[in-house]
């Protein structure tokens, strides 16, 4: 009943919201629903793979593939760039997977005017107060480091409005709730049913049988 195109998610909070941790969570409780793989120049972290949770590249193949127009979108975040290739992310699509983007507002925005079918959710921490606990816990003592991503999450707490859906993340449990529930409710979108399936189904005359005597 189904069309066949997958559903695009697109998933946007300030750096220490919780995004990729709930990203991951929910990809896990829905089989078909997957991360599109980013190209990124940063350097792998501890326990990343290739390919897996970035395509790590250099530089100069990132600008090479910005010049070739492989990207769909692409920006630069706290030094370092990321993109969605247009190829990957069509391919899923029309496969029939639904598809998380777990990029920046600034990538939001270009995806925005290409897919305005897209869900556009956007993860808030509770507070800018527990938000900087958690950057601290999490950057130890870069102090520099977590002024400037308070001050970016400032920019980009500014965009929420651009957005579909706003889901607090206070409690990660109640999070994974809204954001299934958010998931679940695109599912059964009139848009999503396949107008073929419904003629197929409903628009056919059924037959009646004769009673046997
Ligand atoms: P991290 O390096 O911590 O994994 O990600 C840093 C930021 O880059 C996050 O806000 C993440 O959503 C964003 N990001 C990851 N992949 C992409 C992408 O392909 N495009 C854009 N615009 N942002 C991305």
């Amino acid at each position: 009943m189904k069309k066949n195109r997958g559903n695009l998610f697109i998933v946007s909070a300030p750096s220490g919201a919780g995004k990729t941790t709930l990203c991951q969570k929910l990809s896990s409780i829905f089989p078909g629903l997957r991360h599109s793989v980013s190209y990124t120049t940063r350097s792998a972290r501890p326990g990343e793979i290739n390919n897996r949770d970035y395509t790590f590249v250099k530089e100069d193949i990132f600008r090479k593939m910005i010049k070739k127009d492989e990207f769909i979108e692409w920006a630069k975040v706290h030094g370092n760039l990321y993109g969605t290739s247009g190829k990957r992310l069509e391919r899923m699509l029309n496969r029939g997977i639904n598809v998380i983007l777990d990029i920046d507002t600034q990538g939001a925005e270009q995806i925005r005017k290409k897919y305005i079918d897209g869900v556009y959710i956007f993860i808030l921490p509770p507070s800018m107060r527990i938000l900087k606990e958690r950057l601290k816990r999490r950057m130890c003592n870069s102090r520099k480091e977590i002024e400037k991503r308070l001050k970016r999450a400032v920019d980009e707490i500014r965009d929420y409005k651009k957005y579909n859906y706003v889901i607090i993340n206070d409690n990660f449990e109640d999070a994974i709730e809204e954001l299934k529930s958010v998931i679940l409710s695109e599912r059964l979108h009139t848009k999503n049913i396949d107008p073929l399936w419904v003629k197929k189904n409903f628009f056919r005359p059924v037959g009646l049988t004769k009673k046997k005597k």
